[in-house]
């Protein structure tokens, strides 16, 4: 039984007290779901979030983390440091990572490695750019990326892994993917997973959809059989309308 999860994910918005504001605010606005509901924040909020939503049941996770233990790496954080402020979920290889700060499948599967040595829920993120879907090449994109960043890890670490399609023609542009690209894309990726591992792990495997959801397309996107849930960017930065996705 896979509990769906839907994840905003804030980017680089919202100040402390933007996101002390948005908690509050959420905290009286959720009810409790079937879905498993959480925040992905800059780094600066992560702990304010935290004790904001401690006993709520809305998890919080963190946008990226270092592969490294510790060291000489001017910017970075750590998985220890996020273990110590106590996120549940972490964002691996979103596209913009990919686009604009050479994250590639090499230090995304590092990543990986590095995260499933603490109780830290990795959601990683695969999809195809416009040039690669219009090519017809977005299936040997896709497993490309999954079978790379997922090289190494055991069938126990893959069935508690996250993975979100994110087709990056999709993402803050307002064209969604048709829930039937992105049904068939989760599908192909279970398969994927099925052929690296077994249909046992890959049944456990939760696989969202990302890329402009809305509450107008949530529903449509929410009831398709291979998708588990979204990761929310534009959406997920107001608390009524990231609520009304996760009621979708
Ligand atoms: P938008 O929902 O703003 O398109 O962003 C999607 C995304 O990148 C989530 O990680």
């Amino acid at each position: 039984m896979r509990i769906p999860i839907i994840a905003g994910n804030w980017k680089m918005f919202k100040t402390t007290k933007e996101a002390v504001a948005f908690a509050e605010e959420f905290k009286k606005l959720y009810k409790g779901t079937d879905i498993q509901a959480a925040i992905c924040a800059p780094f600066t909020q992560l702990e304010k979030l935290v004790s904001e939503f401690k006993g709520t049941g809305i998890k919080v996770g963190a946008q990226n983390v270092h592969f490294e233990e510790q060291g000489a790496f001017t910017g970075e954080i750590s998985v220890g440091m996020l273990k110590e402020i106590g996120v549940d979920f972490c964002i691996v290889g979103h596209s913009e990572r990919r686009q604009y700060f050479n994250e590639t499948d090499e230090s995304v599967n590092k990543k990986l490695h590095k995260l499933f040595t603490t109780d830290i829920t990795p959601i990683l993120c695969v999809g195809e750019v416009l040039e690669e879907r219009d090519a017809g090449k977005e299936f040997e994109v896709v497993k490309r990326q999954v079978v790379a960043d997922l090289a190494g890890l055991t069938e126990k670490q893959v069935s508690k892994i996250v993975v979100a399609y994110e087709p990056v023609w999709a993402i803050g542009t307002g064209r969604t993917a048709t829930p039937e690209q992105a049904n068939e894309m989760c599908a192909f990726i279970r398969t994927t997973i099925e052929e690296l591992y077994n249909d046992e792990i890959s049944d456990k495997v939760i696989i969202q959809y990302g890329g402009s959801v809305k509450h107008s397309n949530a529903t449509e996107i929410m009831n398709m059989e291979e998708i588990d849930g979204a990761l929310v960017g534009g959406a997920s930065l107001v608390p009524q309308e990231f609520m009304e996705i996760i009621n979708f």
